[in-house]
This record gives structure tokens, C-alpha cells and sequence, in this order.
């Protein structure tokens, strides 16, 4: 169990090499938001090697008041418009979000712990 993570403030710990055999469960599925701050947006822009303007008209919508990337739909999933089917994994993942550098420790599943079970194979202790 050497490979375990935790963070403080949080019960649970995440063991990252579930997410070799996960097939990126937490890209892909329910429809959700991944938003993006600007900053975030310019290093996405600059990974891509593409203007501003351009990411945001191809990657981006608006939420409320904030941003997030798009998704693509296939069949009843929802996957994020980065996510990589053919090796099920971040395609941006040098730039990805700190949404989801954090994720599995969101402050939303310390109350929330099924959805997390239900979400991540890789969480232990929830
Ligand atoms: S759902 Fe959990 S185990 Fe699966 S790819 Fe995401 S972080 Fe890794
Ligand atoms: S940016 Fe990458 S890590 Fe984040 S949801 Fe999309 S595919 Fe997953």
C-alpha cells in the first residue's frame, strides 16, 4: 500500500495506480462541469498551441458565470472533450485543470461519500 496518497483534511486516501485498470472513470460518464480559469485556459491554449480566442470558441462554454470545457457525447456518456478513448486517458494532461489535479479531494465528496465510491476505484477508506 505504498503508493497511497492522503491529504490532510480529508478521511479518505487515493491509490493512483487504480487509475491503470479505471479506463478514466472520472472523465468520462454523467455530464458534469470541468471548469477552467483563465489561467488555466492559457495553458491549455499554449499546450495546444493555439490563440486564446481560438480555444475558448472551440473548447469552452459558459456555465452560470464561470467556464468549462465541453463534452463530447458518446452513446449515454458524457466524456470530457480531452479525454482519449484509444488509451483512455487525458490527452492535456500536462495542462489539465487543477479541478481535476484535485480530484479525488474535493471538498464536495467529504459529504458526498457514495457518490465518490460510485465515481473512483481507486479511493480507500470512504
Ligand atoms: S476515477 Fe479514480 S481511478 Fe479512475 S482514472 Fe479517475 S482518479 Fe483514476
Ligand atoms: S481535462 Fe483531462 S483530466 Fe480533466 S476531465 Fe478532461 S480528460 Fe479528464
Amino acid at each position: 500500500m505504498s503508493d497511497l496518497i492522503s491529504q490532510e483534511g480529508f478521511s479518505f486516501a487515493f491509490r493512483p495506480s487504480a487509475c491503470a485498470e479505471c479506463g478514466g472513470h472520472c472523465c468520462s460518464g454523467e455530464s458534469g462541469n470541468i471548469f477552467v480559469s483563465l489561467a488555466e485556459a492559457e495553458a491549455l491554449a499554449a499546450f495546444l498551441n493555439l490563440e486564446l480566442e481560438v480555444f475558448a470558441l472551440r473548447y469552452l462554454e459558459k456555465r452560470g458565470y464561470r467556464y468549462s470545457l465541453i463534452e463530447r457525447r458518446v452513446g449515454e456518456e458524457h466524456d470530457c472533450i480531452f479525454f482519449d478513448r484509444s488509451f483512455k486517458g487525458c490527452s492535456v494532461y500536462a495542462a489539465r485543470p487543477q479541478q481535476c489535479r484535485s480530484f479525488p479531494f474535493w471538498d464536495y465528496f467529504k459529504s458526498h461519500p457514495d457518490a465518490l465510491r460510485a465515481e473512483c476505484p481507486g479511493v480507500v477508506g470512504v
